[in-house]
């Protein structure tokens, strides 16, 4: 196994130049959800030279592909996963373009270094993880069924192997009033406006009830057009979010009841559009330690992620339901994703070398799947957990 993985370094140091210009072409030109046609093609391109055959166009998203190498022998499915949409504005402030590029990195050097053995390896391109829940619409669409095992790294200010993720559920409240006279015939109006704000304060009502994980936080999207009419139209959008999708439920028709409430005390009309609902993060400790023993070997320590608190949601927690998982995240400096300064860390020396390590131990831990004692233990801990799950429920 010394053996494989020095093989697998090898090719990783081969290709380190092209990655890191491939992760800093990414960088320079962000595209949003869905939009990412020049990353998207940058990817595949690489996997296509290394043998994988690439089909576009997953899940009935142009952005997404699937890059597939089987080995001819019957052995383990894993999938890498490769993210690389940019933030409005900020462009990649989240790091994905370290993302894509080090899942691709890993697959090439697999193939490359012909130590993949037995099994299928793939790498799945899930766009728009930002926003509109790219790997939510592909796992509904049975992307990762039949999938032993799934991986992709983050990049972060730290090194942290099983850092959570809340479940969450965004909404907007529709809110149609009518429109009159704010000063000579304010009784003939119904202020949408009202309605919003009752919503606000129904909400902050609430707020005593909510168990401690419970995150909701909204904002007025549309306000009212002038202070002399009485609003006819207003709306909020409001971003719920829970331990658990079971926990999110009782959040969720908590919120709706202020809302309607709010509805019925100023007369308006309620309407409710829904979003994606993100499931919470499933880590696979098992899968999480050999990323670590890995990491351990290329000489980087990892630090406890928090138990609870300073965690957001991302789409990998519907793939984490479906499959074994991992998330993990690796330092680029002292940074915080969603801020320009991230964005400069990832195109940075330091972004570069976290992506190759990233890359290094996504394959070595690849490779520790091959043995299948390990796989099976990995397998077992996701068996044991979903049916724990559904005896809960
Ligand atoms: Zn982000
Ligand atoms: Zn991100």
């Amino acid at each position: 196994m010394l053996e494989q993985k020095n093989k697998i370094l090898f090719a990783i140091e081969e290709i380190s130049q092209q990655m890191a210009t491939l992760a800093r072409d990414i960088h320079a030109q962000p595209e949003l959800s869905f939009e990412e046609h020049h990353a998207s093609a940058a990817l595949q391109a690489p996997l296509q030279a290394a043998g994988f055959s690439v089909t576009r166009g997953v899940a009935g998203l142009k952005t997404a592909f699937r890059a597939r190498l089987d080995s001819g022998k019957p052995g383990p499915h894993v999938a890498l996963l490769a993210e690389y949409d940019a933030l409005p504005e900020l462009g990649h402030a989240c790091g994905h373009n370290l993302i894509g590029t080090a899942s691709v990195a890993a697959a090439v050097a697999l193939a490359t270094s012909g130590t993949l053995q037995s099994g299928v390896l793939e790498v799945i391109g899930t766009p728009a993880e930002e926003e509109g829940g790219g790997k939510i619409i592909m796992a509904d669409n049975g992307v990762f069924s039949g999938i032993d095992a799934v991986m992709m790294f983050h990049p972060r200010e730290k090194n942290m192997m099983t850092r959570g993720a809340l479940a969450c559920v965004d909404a907007t409240f529709k809110f149609y009033g009518k429109a009159s006279h704010a000063a000579s015939a304010p009784h003939l109006g119904i202020s949408a406006l009202d309605a919003v704000i009752q919503t606000f304060v129904g909400i902050n009502a609430l707020r005593q009830f909510f168990t401690d994980d419970v995150r909701v936080h909204g904002i007025i999207t549309h306000g009212g057009s002038a202070t002399n009419i009485v609003p006819a139209y207003a709306e909020a959008k409001f971003l719920m979010r829970a331990a658990s999708v079971s926990g999110l439920q009782t959040v969720r028709s908590k919120v709706f009841a202020a809302a309607q409430g709010a509805a019925a005390m100023s007369g308006a009309r309620l309407e409710i559009e829904e979003g994606l609902t993100y499931a919470e993060r499933n880590n696979n400790l098992t899968l999480a330690g050999l990323f670590q023993a890995n990491l351990e070997q290329l000489g980087l320590a990892a630090e406890a992620a928090p138990e609870r608190g300073g965690v957001g949601s991302s789409d990998i927690g519907n793939v984490s339901q479906l499959t074994a998982a991992i998330h993990p995240y690796l330092r680029i400096g002292d940074v915080i994703p969603h801020t320009p300064e991230f964005a400069v860390a990832a195109a940075s020396d330091r972004g570069i070398e976290a992506m190759l390590n990233a890359a290094r131990a996504l394959a070595m831990t690849t490779l520790d799947l091959q043995q299948a004692d390990t796989l099976k233990n990995v397998r077992n801990e996701f068996l044991a957990w979903q049916s724990s799950v559904s005896q809960e429920k």
